[in-house]
């Protein structure tokens, strides 16, 4: 049987392959877009001026400002350099953080945005940007926020280092793991997000092993899109509310803190999410939290909160701060439970319900 549904499929644009960076140009055309700025962080200014010089006169210069978190003082300095530059279209070369810098200025200008991911992050299959001024960070969902367009090529990502693969593969599936229990989730979205964690899951260790393994990464960027359409689509939950909480509140690192958080959010979800556990359980096995925190040490991923660098102190502050309007979770949360999986994800001790 299947239950009734609401389905809501975001209009973005996709090209995937190898070599795909070939297809910039006519993408851009596409979009009616004569000159665009390229944006990347400073680790890949080269990369992006690489991509401006093969733009020719379709650029309109770098931008390598971009940086975690999307602070408004950077998405301001960007502003300025768009000002006068003849730049009508975006192109954010990168992770999550161009991504991210690409939105604050398609939302503010209502250019053209194409997204060109270099990680596993998923950004740019949302609509969501996350923005921080003054040390507080603000999210907002828009329509508007979407890429317009989104070019995936495999061979950018053959350089991503084995330890960030390791990590940014971890966040995306945490990504598709939540829409599995999500309240609005859907037949279609969970299609995708078990073909995701069954490819990222099989990927991740091959990559490690050899980053340069053409079909891993090919499988490994495949099933990341797949994750960025889950939270692009669905609502997510507890895991979720933790990863932002830690990362907010001790400046914990993005990636590795969803790594080392999604086993033990599963396990306190899974007697409430039979659905989700059913569905995992051909890809991961029967004590799917369980293989998450197995295939992140596998992967040489971080499996504890004191390896981040977060005190054992903070425990109490970031129990307080999730029970503080908490997300909509398929297993009610009390502050003592919350607690005591927060000790165990801070020590890396086993799962628990
Ligand atoms: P990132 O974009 O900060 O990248 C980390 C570093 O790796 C950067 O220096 C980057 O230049 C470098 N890098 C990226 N790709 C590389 C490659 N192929 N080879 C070598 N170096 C490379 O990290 P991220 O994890 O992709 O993104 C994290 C950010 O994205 C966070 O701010 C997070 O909040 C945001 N995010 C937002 C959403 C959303 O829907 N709004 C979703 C996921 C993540």
């Amino acid at each position: 049987m299947t239950a009734s549904f609401t389905y809501n499929a975001n209009p973005g644009r996709v090209v995937f392959g190898s070599g795909t960076i070939e297809r910039v140009g006519p993408e851009l055309e596409r979009l009616g877009v004569r000159r665009a700025m390229v944006l990347s962080t400073p680790a890949q200014q080269s990369d992006a001026a690489a991509l401006a010089s093969r733009l020719g006169d379709g650029a309109a210069g770098v931008f390598a400002g971009a940086t975690m978190h999307t602070p408004v003082e950077v998405t301001e300095a960007a502003l300025a350099a768009l000002e006068g530059s003849g730049a009508d279209g975006l192109v954010a070369l990168g992770g999550g953080s161009t991504t991210g810098l690409g939105k604050a200025l398609a939302i503010r200008t209502g250019l053209p945005h194409l997204a060109i991911p270099t990680t596993y992050a998923g950004s740019e299959m949302t609509p969501i940007l996350g923005e921080t001024e003054n040390g507080e960070k603000r999210t907002r969902s828009d329509p508007r926020i979407l890429p317009n367009t989104v070019i995936y090529d495999v061979d950018l990502t053959l350089g991503l280092p084995a330890g960030m693969s390791a990590t940014s593969g971890l966040n995306a599936i945490a990504h598709a793991v939540e829409a599995l229990y999500a309240r609005d989730r859907n037949p279609i979205v969970s299609l995708m997000a078990v073909e995701a964690v069954a490819k990222l899951a099989a990927a991740l260790p091959a990559i490690v092993a050899n980053p340069a393994d053409h079909d891993a990464r090919d499988d490994a960027l495949y099933g990341a899109w797949l994750c960025g359409t889950c939270l692009g689509s669905v609502g997510m939950a507890l895991h979720h509310k933790l990863c932002h909480t830690l990362g907010g509140s001790f400046d914990l690192p993005h990636a590795e803190t969803h790594g080392v958080m999604l086993p033990h959010a599963l396990a306190f979800n899974a007697a409430a999410s039979p659905e989700a556990i059913g569905r995992l359980a051909p890809v991961l096995g029967a004590d799917s939290a369980s293989a998450l925190q197995q295939l992140a040490r596998r992967i040489g991923a971080p499996t504890s909160l004191a390896a981040l660098g977060m005190p054992e102190s903070g425990i109490d502050r970031a129990a307080d701060l999730a029970m503080a309007n908490p997300y909509w979770n398929p297993r009610p949360l009390d502050r003592d439970s919350i607690r005591a999986l927060l000790a165990r994800a801070w020590a890396g001790e086993p799962v628990a319900a």
